[in-house]
């Protein structure tokens, strides 16, 4: 039996309305709504109607679940169950997708995100990088070309990010890439998140307020999935 991923608890409550206020834009008109890792948290708020339809902006209501996933936590295989979710307002369903992970990935957002850090900021090496996050390094070289093909916008919006939630955040020096000017970026929003809302782990803000996107061109719609 693998490990189920469904009780951790990963960002501070206080926290989460700004993450689905950061991510509604690129939700919209999607299946999905990405929700915090807790479970309980996510049920107390689905069934008292607090989780919004990134449609119409209605209350999201229980609706089933959608069929299991096997992901990747270091190489290691995990199982998830997202929560089904349905608009009251426009009766479309939606499935709640936690923030371990981001769209279309099989490794948890936590490895995707070392393994940028591991590469970029601590500049390790291939062999350093996989023996790190146990994933092979064609799979890392997807991440980091995707990464760095979307720095820019990433940039973009961490840095937005970091001075809504720090509004004394000083100028942002440029760094010698792209990528580590995006980093920098998240690294800075997700400091701002914590001096203001309290403990919450760089990987979940991230796959949080990208809307599961980190890695997904933001032009194109997700499938039906589950
Ligand atoms: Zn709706």
């Amino acid at each position: 039996m693998l490990t189920v991923l469904n009780s951790e608890k990963a960002t501070s409550p206080n926290l989460w309305p700004e993450i689905e206020a950061a991510s509604s834009t690129s939700m919209r008109g999607t299946d999905m709504q990405m929700v915090e890792a807790d479970v309980e948290s996510v049920e107390a708020r689905l069934v008292a109607g607090e989780i919004a339809c990134p449609g119409c902006g209605g209350e999201l209501r229980p609706w089933g679940h959608a069929s299991w996933r096997t992901l990747r936590d270091h190489g290691r295989p995990v199982r998830l169950r997202p929560r089904r979710s349905r608009c009251r307002g426009c009766l479309v369903t939606h499935v709640l997708l936690p923030v371990l992970v981001l769209l279309r990935r099989v490794d948890l957002a936590a490895v995707i995100v070392a393994a940028l850090v591991a590469r970029h900021v601590e500049r390790r090496s291939r062999r350093e990088v996989t023996r790190t996050v146990g994933v092979p390094w064609d799979t890392v070289r997807g991440w980091l070309r995707r990464f760095e093909e979307r720095a820019v916008e990433i940039r973009g919006e961490f840095a937005a990010l970091a001075y809504r939630w720090d509004g004394e955040l000083g100028p942002i020096e440029p760094r010698a890439t792209a990528a580590l000017d995006a980093l920098e970026a998240m690294g800075l929003a997700a400091s701002a998140a914590v001096r203001r809302f309290g403990p919450t782990p760089l990987w979940a803000l991230v796959a949080g307020a990208s809307g599961g996107r980190l890695l997904s061109n933001t032009s194109s719609l997700i499938p039906a999935s589950g």
